[in-house]
């Protein structure tokens, strides 16, 4: 009950019921699954194009998470992700991701499948961890991959909980080629001071802005002026979650043309992304 009223935003008061056990159980059954499947490195990684609009291009792709559970079957980030945090067991998943991204990434490389940037989520704990630059440099030691083939992609929201110790590591990251982007731009609160300061090389317009277009005025100018602040900052631009033709236009005309959504395609897992290179 103590808990609960901390996560409620603590000066309050809560009463036991039987609820809150089961749920307490229910969340640390599944903290330990997630300990189990980070042992058996049971987590999968799935890829989504990021395409240049102009020619129908990839440039490249994104790399997703996917758990697979033995009893429940496919279960989505956005359920697991928030315990894992919690529980500080992201650095962890994460590299399981990054080394398994690789592994499939170098494989398209080596068959001469030109498959552009690899682009890998990161938490602002990966940063603070102390160890990420050489885990990277191992990365790219280990499979012989030019560094200028990856790019990591933070939030808004995960840059500005530490916007200095990000700062050092990213910089660090820079030096060995390696970029970085700014996810779900125009959701946090982003200090335009720091974003000229920090070491980045692209924003990734959020899909909440892109949702309503062409239709919400609004979302329209916002996006609008994001573009307007990239180009004016020399940073490239790249929108997510676009879905239909419309929303691809209307970010076309405004001045982006690096698209990433299920207009082009959803997330695909190894050999299906090894087809959409093909292809
Ligand atoms: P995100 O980084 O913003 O990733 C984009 C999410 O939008 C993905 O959801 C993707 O499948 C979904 N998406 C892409 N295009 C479309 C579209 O056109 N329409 C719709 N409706 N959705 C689209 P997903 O895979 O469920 O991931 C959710 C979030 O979980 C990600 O949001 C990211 O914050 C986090 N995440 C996923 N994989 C990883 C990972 O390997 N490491 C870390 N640290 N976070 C991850
Ligand atoms: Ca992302
Ligand atoms: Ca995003």
């Amino acid at each position: 009950a103590m808990y609960r009223v901390k996560k409620e935003g603590k000066n309050g008061f809560k009463f036991y019921d039987e609820g809150m056990t089961l749920e307490a159980i229910a969340s640390i059954t599944m903290e330990n699954e997630i300990r189990k499947a980070i042992e058996d490195e049971s987590f999968e990684v799935y890829f989504q194009p990021q395409v240049d609009a102009r020619e129908d291009k990839p440039t490249g792709m994104e790399v997703l998470v996917r758990w697979k559970h033995d009893e429940l079957g496919y279960i989505p980030p956005l359920d697991f992700i928030p315990l894992a945090q919690s529980a500080g067991l992201m650095v962890d998943i994460d590299k399981i991701v990054m080394k398994k991204a690789l592994k499939a990434f170098k494989r398209w490389v080596d068959d001469g499948l030109n498959p552009g940037k690899l682009s890998m989520n990161l938490t602002i704990e990966q940063l603070q961890w102390g160890g990420f630059v050489s885990f990277v440099k191992e990365l790219i030691a280990n499979f012989n991959t030019f560094n200028n083939y990856l790019e990591f992609e933070i939030t808004e929201d995960h840059l500005m909980k530490d916007p200095k110790e990000a700062s050092k590591v990213l910089e660090e990251l820079h030096k060995l080629g390696v970029s970085v982007a700014i996810d779900d731009f125009g959701t946090g609160y982003s200090s335009l001071a720091y974003l000229k300061r920090l070491p980045i090389d692209r924003l990734k317009i959020d899909k909440s802005f892109v949702d309503d277009l062409p239709d919400d005025s609004e979302d329209a100018a916002i996006i609008t002026a994001v573009i307007s602040l990239a180009k004016a900052l020399e940073l490239d631009i790249i929108a997510e979650g676009v879905e239909t033709q419309e929303q691809k236009a209307f970010l076309m005309e405004a001045g982006c043309s690096d698209i990433q959504g299920y207009f082009y395609s959803k997330p695909l897992c190894a050999d299906d992304m090894r087809a959409y290179l093909q292809k």
